[in-house]
Formats: C-alpha cells, structure tokens, sequence
C-alpha cells in the first residue's frame, strides 16, 4: 500500500500555484487554479485535488488546455448566457462564465448558463457555493467528453457516458449551506487513480471488466481506460447521467460523448447552469428560515444503528476542512512522485519543487 504524509495546505497550494505557473499561467489564474484543487483536499476530494495536475500538464503539452484563455462570452438571450470556455483552465473559465449569467439575474430573477467547450471544472460543488455565497439556489450539471466515455449505462456492458456531475446548494445566512456535489457514476473516475496510486482496491459495486464483470481492481481503469464504472442507484443514476449529457451536451454544446472526437489526453466539460434569486418565491430569508427548519427536521432524526449522526449533504466537506486544515492534507507518495515529474516536464527542478513541500506537525 502507498504511503501517505500529511502536508499543510499552504504548503500544496505553493507546490500547485509553482507547477501551474510552469505550464504557462499568469500569477492571477494560477492562484485561482491552485485555490479550486486545495479546497477540494481540504473538503476530501483528493480525486479533483492536486493530483489532477499531471493531466493538466499533459494537455497543456498536448494542446488542448490552454493558460490564459479569455472566454467568448455571448450577448445574453433573455436569462440564458452561453459562453465558450476556448479551451480555457475551466475553474477560472467557469468563475468569469458565473460572473456573467449572474449579471441577468436582477431582471428576470433566474439565469441560466450553457458554459461550452471548458478545461476540466474539476469540484463542481465551487460553483454551487460561489452561487450561494452570493445568494442564489442554484443547479449545475457537467458532462465530461474528449476521451471515450467511463460509465456503463443501466443493462449495457461497455460504457455510453462519463462521470457526468450534479451539484446544487441553497444559500443559509450563518449556516453552511446545503449542498449536493455528486457524479452519477457510483464515484468519480479520480478515486480509481487515487485507489490505484495509493495501491487500494475500490468498494464493490463501483467497476466492472472489459468482460462486464465486477472488479475492485482499480489499476486497468485507472491506467489503460478498461471496463467501466457503474452509475449509481442503477437506472435511477444511470437515467441522470444520461439527462446530463443531454443538457450540458445536446442542448448546451456542439456534441455529446457520441460524437465529440477523442483527444490525446483531453478531457472538456460543459456545464449547464440554472442561478435563482430565492427572493423571486416571497422573500429570500423566508426560504433560508425553512431551508434551515428543514435542516434541523433532518438533523433531529436519530442516527441509524452504526452510523454516529446523521449528516445533511454538505456537512462531510465542512468536516473535512476544519479537520485538514489542522492536522494537514494526506497526500500519497505516488502522487507526490507524478507531481515531481509533471513539474520536471515543465523544467522546474524536482528537489525544487520538493523543498516547498511542509510536513503538518
Ligand atoms: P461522493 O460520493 O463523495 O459524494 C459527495 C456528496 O455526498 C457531497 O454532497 C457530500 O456532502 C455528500 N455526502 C458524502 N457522505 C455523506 C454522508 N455520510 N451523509 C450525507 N451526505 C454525504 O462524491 P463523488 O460522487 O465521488 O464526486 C466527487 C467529486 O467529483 C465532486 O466534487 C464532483 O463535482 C467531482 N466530479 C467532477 C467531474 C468533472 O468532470 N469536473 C466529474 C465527476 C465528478
């Protein structure tokens, strides 16, 4: 099994922000890029942390993600903004792409976004809480295209879709908000590579074989694309993944995974995005107050037999961050290694790159 050392969050966010400013991005988008991927450490998504910046250098190298973009951002029709991401580092694109549908909601009180053509958004739960923040209940749904789909459809051996992500939160003054940051696939295709580096096996039900068999074994996923994942709930989740491919990719985009080409190393995301002003249903402190009364209805509930509370979505990533934040983040030493190596590839020293690294106490 890999080892893993915890390191202090500033210290990753060092490494991440050097390493980006080595494929090309300018200090601004950098920080933006390394703040998105330590957050999503922190909140306990390894799997759209740090380590996803191997595969940003390889399609940086590749050309199919690229430092520095500036979006096309659409004249608004009415709510509905589109924007084409160019191919831009999605957790920048996706934040300026928010900033723009966000200016229709005063009038018509919703907005609703088709972001095209973006680099990997990565935690799409940001973008739930960037709305919340400001205010907002919002909706966002992703697809993931570029490279042959993961997830095998309900009854179907060989995979027809991607990992296909669903988040939305609701904005509640003095509590964390609610919010629900999920891919339709039983799990995110980043916990197979984080299994497979950390040298684990997956839980059941989460990947067949190329045969269609149950497998744990994360590595020919993880490392040569084979077998699938399993949607979750099966034609329940299977039946979402589908529909976001339908929203994010034939209504927002040009293509869904049925038709997009597959690129050396590319992974592009759409995102379908609806942004409400909760003041639109009578007041907006009316709906936090029975957001939060619904809230404390489910918190009330006794914890079933094995399980220490019961926890509203949301409240694990509130846990993870107040808990890594002091005791620090683990980070794998496989991971560590392809970080050192993806830097190197950009000609940033290794033991470099190592010494930025700090050990929690
Ligand atoms: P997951 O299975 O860990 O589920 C996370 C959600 O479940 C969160 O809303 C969390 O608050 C809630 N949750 C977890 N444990 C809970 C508990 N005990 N009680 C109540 N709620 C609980 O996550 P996942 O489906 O593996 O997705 C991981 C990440 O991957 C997400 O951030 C997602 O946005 C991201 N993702 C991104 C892409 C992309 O292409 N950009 C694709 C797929 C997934």
């Amino acid at each position: 099994m890999g080892t893993e050392t915890n390191y202090t969050s500033t210290s990753l966010n060092q490494l991440a922000h050097t390493i980006l400013t080595g494929f090309g991005c300018n200090s601004d988008e950098a920080t933006i890029i390394a703040d998105h991927l330590i957050d999503a450490n922190l909140t306990g998504h390894d799997s759209h942390g740090i380590g996803m910046l191997p595969l940003y250098g390889d399609q940086v190298r590749d050309g199919n993600l690229i430092p520095n973009q500036t979006p096309t951002l659409h004249e608004p029709i009415g709510a509905i903004s589109i924007v084409n991401a160019n191919r831009g580092f999605g957790h920048r694109m996706a934040l300026l792409a928010l900033d723009h549908a966000m200016k229709s909601v005063p009038e018509h009180k919703v907005a609703v976004l088709g972001l095209r053509n973006s680099g990997h958004v990565s935690r799409v739960g940001t973008y739930s809480e960037y709305c919340a923040a400001r205010g907002y209940v919002s909706i966002h749904m992703v697809n993931v295209v570029g490279h042959p789909p993961l997830v095998a459809p309900f009854g179907a051996r060989e995979p027809g879709f991607s990992t296909n992500p669903i988040s939305m939160a609701m904005p509640v003054d003095g509590k964390a908000h609610p919010l629900l940051d999920i891919a339709t696939s039983t799990v995110a295709f980043g916990k197979v590579r984080v299994a497979s580096n950390k040298g684990e096996q997956m839980p059941a039900g989460c990947l067949v074989d190329s045969d269609g068999i149950e497998t744990s074994n994360p590595d020919p996923m993880a490392l040569n694309r084979e077998g699938a994942l399993s949607a979750f709930g099966a034609h329940k989740g299977s039946g979402l993944g589908i529909f976001v491919e339908m929203l994010a990719g034939a209504l927002v985009s040009d293509d869904t995974v049925a038709t997009m080409e597959h690129l050396p190393s590319g992974v592009i995301n759409n995102m379908f995005s609806v942004i409400i002003d909760p003041a639109a249903f009578g007041s907006s402190d009316d709906v936090a107050r029975r957001t939060t009364e619904f809230y404390d209805f489910i918190k009330a509930k006794p914890a079933a037999v094995g399980t220490k509370e019961v926890l509203l979505p949301g409240e694990p990533e509130i846990q993870n961050r107040t808990t890594r934040t002091h005791q620090g983040v683990p980070v794998d030493n496989e991971t560590i290694n392809q970080l050192l190596e993806c830097g190197a590839q950009f000609s940033l020293g290794k033991d470099y790159l190592q010494g930025l690294l700090q050990k929690q106490d």
